[in-house]
């Protein structure tokens, strides 16, 4: 179906140039000038009609996803590549370019498959009211939802993907982390201990002097059934961040960066765990999820940094 918000941006800069040419050069004749306008439009319509489906609120998110590379999302939350390759058209793997992340949500299952992150200083701040879990109203509404209640008397915390104080800076961005697209069926003892831990660790080095910028992408597999049944929870909870320089380019990850990756069991009795326990690789995250991490990276740059543990960068 054509949308006319859909008209892709290079259009109406197209346009723009046409009659700028037309009102300061007189390059082009009145006809001229016509045919141009008519061919820019057609083209627009043509690949309004065309452009990937996909649910966006950040502005200048999707306008031209290339075809030929169908593995990235064009937001800062998602550099590395779309691991499992999430779109329109697979309700267990549906993409929703957000503002505050990117997510593969999973209808099946009720949660997210995986969450994409970027935290900086600037979304950090002094702690803010909690708002109220909700149902993420981005999803299309064939979907079923998922509500507040669904996890009542679960036996399972509402754990936090991206986690609220990672955006304490912005009301809005907060309010989106309650989303329960966010939320992942997390034992008591996982959520509140060695996942928060880490959390709050990746919060320090974000906030320090001489900090980081972190890269993180975050999801749950296994399946565990929960007791209403709406909600399939995981067996295991994963996360991997990549920590850069404070204000560094994400293109400018190499074999030197730091990484994290962790795979905690979603199961009770891990309250004095410490977080490092659970360190793994990318490529044994990788091979437990099937999914492609880091996949716009080049081939040798992905075996280099998915094979090794954490080394902590100078
Ligand atoms: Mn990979």
């Amino acid at each position: 179906m054509c949308i006319i918000g859909k008209t892709p941006r290079w259009s109406v800069i197209i346009l723009r140039d046409i009659f700028e040419m037309r009102a300061h050069l007189s390059l082009l004749t009145s006809r001229q000038c016509l045919f141009a306008v008519l061919f820019v439009v057609a083209a627009a319509i043509f690949a309004g009609c065309n452009a990937p489906n996909v649910i966006t609120d950040n502005a200048n998110v999707n306008d031209t996803t290339p075809a030929d590379l169908p593995n990235t999302v064009d937001s800062v939350h998602l550099p590395y590549g779309n691991p499992s390759n999430a779109g329109a058209n697979d309700k267990d793997n549906y993409l929703i370019v957000g503002e505050g992340s990117v997510i593969s949500y999973n209808d099946g299952r009720g949660t997210a498959n995986w969450i994409a992150w970027r935290t900086t200083r600037n979304d950090l701040g002094n702690s803010i009211p909690r708002p109220d879990f909700r149902h993420d109203p981005r999803l299309p509404a064939v979907f079923e939802p998922v509500e507040y209640y669904d996890y009542s008397g679960s036996d399972y915390d509402r754990g936090h993907l991206v986690p609220s104080a990672d955006r304490f800076a912005n009301k809005k961005l907060n309010r989106e982390t309650f989303y329960l697209t966010n939320i992942m069926p997390q034992t008591p003892a996982l959520n509140q201990k060695p996942w928060e831990k880490l959390e709050s660790e990746i919060r320090s080095l974000v906030r320090a002097r001489n900090g980081f910028d972190a890269y993180q992408i975050a999801g749950g597999y296994g399946s565990l059934p929960t007791k209403k049944g709406r909600l399939t929870a995981p067996t295991n909870c994963w996360k991997i961040v990549v920590l850069l320089p404070r204000g560094a380019k994400a293109a400018e990850i190499n074999e030197r960066t730091r990484i994290i990756a962790v795979d905690m069991p979603n199961i009770k009795g891990i309250e004095d765990r410490p977080w490092r326990s659970f360190s793994t690789t990318v490529r044994a995250i990788e091979e437990k999820t099937g999914y492609d991490l880091f996949s716009a990276l080049p081939r040798e740059l992905q075996d280099r940094l998915e094979t090794r543990m954490e080394i902590k960068s100078p």
